[in-house]
């Protein structure tokens, strides 16, 4: 037996990979620990320039404190080799997400029949259902190190999402790295229809979609969601840029124009997320002054937002015209306009009662995604009803 801890940098995909890994760790008879353990693993981010280097640092960490470290993910499979020149316990495994846990299970070596699942989190499920992507937005290495879309069928799909149910998950969140592409042709399923029938698992309290490309929000999949009673009201759509010149130059196959129009049905009921990217090389001051625009007129509350850097192999490798400071000023600008937006959409609870699902000690989340601060004697898992009381920087506070 040998003991690991993991730690997972990036998105949520990137999440989902390292459990994949750390369930077959603990299927073959592995103890996860902390610091004291033998093995660890790193699951990387290579989106920028700087989750890169947190990658790497996170890697020479761990390499002073295990036998082992095995670098995973993102960017283990970068072109330019991020992760050369480091200890000579770390092992670099450049593979694909399907391939990686077996991978590293199988040099780890198995002992085989132990009780899996002992210290899985019980309150929200990401379930995996594509991977990969095929837009191929010029600055986005993504393509580049995780491959072309593919889907997990539907049966496999549906059979985790019961698993995870069974198991005492309350939430089952849809996951992919371009879910809209979502396609299982055999048995004729495509996002809507998975949407409806994940949502009509027995026990489940709570679905939500990762991320949405705005591309793939039409009416079939605006009906299934609006029509699966477990769906929760929030949805998170990239905007990258709301300007449509910066667009262009992103290579992002929609207007400012469609962005607005395809969620305007959902302005009222759901909570709109997003993500930016400031200081794309084609973005002067008046295209982030219409981003800002933008992000007003969608009536978008969080938007996380990302400063561009250049990554390695994609269309937009050499171009970073936009200083580092100027970058810095628009990140604070955008984030000062989100959080207000925040704020706003947060105090519309004040006086009113939502569901809120307690996913640590207390904190947890509304039906519309906004972040609650409750009771912190509620344990963990419990879906509470509670009543807004007022506002904090952090979230809704409850009475
Ligand atoms: S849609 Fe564009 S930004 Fe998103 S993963 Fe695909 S290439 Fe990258």
């Amino acid at each position: 037996m040998a003991t690991f801890s993991i730690r997972s940098l990036g998105c949520k995909v990137s999440h989902v990979d390292a459990h994949e890994v750390r369930e077959r760790l603990l299927v073959d008879g592995h103890v996860e620990r902390g610091d004291d353990a033998d093995v660890a693993i790193v699951n990387t981010c290579c989106v920028t320039h700087e989750a890169v280097s947190k990658s790497r640092k996170e890697a020479t960490r761990a390499a002073r404190t295990h036998r082992r470290v095995y670098v995973t993910g993102c960017g283990a499979n970068l072109a330019a080799n991020a992760f050369a020149g480091l200890p000579e316990n770390v092992v670099v495994v450049p593979k694909r997400s399907e391939e990686t846990p077996a991978f590293v299970a199988g040099d780890v070596g198995a002992i085989g029949c132990v009780q899996a699942d002992a210290r899985l989190d019980r309150v929200r499920a990401f379930v995996k259902v594509q991977d990969g992507c095929s837009f191929s937005c010029n600055f986005c290495v993504i393509p580049l190190v995780r491959g072309a879309s593919r889907s997990r069928a539907a049966d496999a799909v549906l059979a985790e999402i019961k698993r995870r149910v069974d198991q005492g998950h309350r939430e089952v969140v849809l996951t992919g790295i371009n879910l809209g592409c979502y396609r299982d042709r055999a048995a004729g399923f495509d996002l809507p229809r998975l949407v409806r029938a994940a949502g009509a698992t027995p026990g489940l309290e709570r679905l939500r979609l990762s991320s949405i490309e705005i591309n793939h929000v039409n009416d079939a999949l605006i009906a299934a969601l609006r029509e699966t009673p477990a769906v929760t009201r929030h949805l998170h759509v990239p905007l990258q840029s709301g300007d449509d010149g910066v667009l262009l130059a992103m290579g992002r196959r929609y207007t400012v124009s469609t962005y607005l129009r395809r969620l305007a049905p959902l302005q009222e009921e759901f909570n709109l997320t997003s993500d930016v990217i400031v200081g794309f090389p084609a973005e002067d001051e008046r295209a982030f002054a219409t981003t800002l625009d933008t992000v007003r007129t969608a009536g978008l509350t969080k938007v996380h937002v990302f400063p561009y850097s250049p990554r390695p192999g994609t269309v937009t490798a050499l171009d970073d015209p936009v200083r580092p400071q100027e970058k810095k000023e628009r990140g604070a600008r955008l984030r000062s306009l989100s959080h207000d937006a925040c704020l706003a959409r947060w105090r519309t609870k004040i006086g009113h009662d939502d569901l809120v699902l307690v996913d640590r000690a207390g904190r947890g989340y509304g039906d519309d995604y906004s972040p609650w601060l409750v009771d912190d004697a509620i344990p963990v898992g419990e879906l509470v009803q509670v009543r807004g009381a007022g506002v904090h920087d952090e979230g809704v506070l409850a009475a």
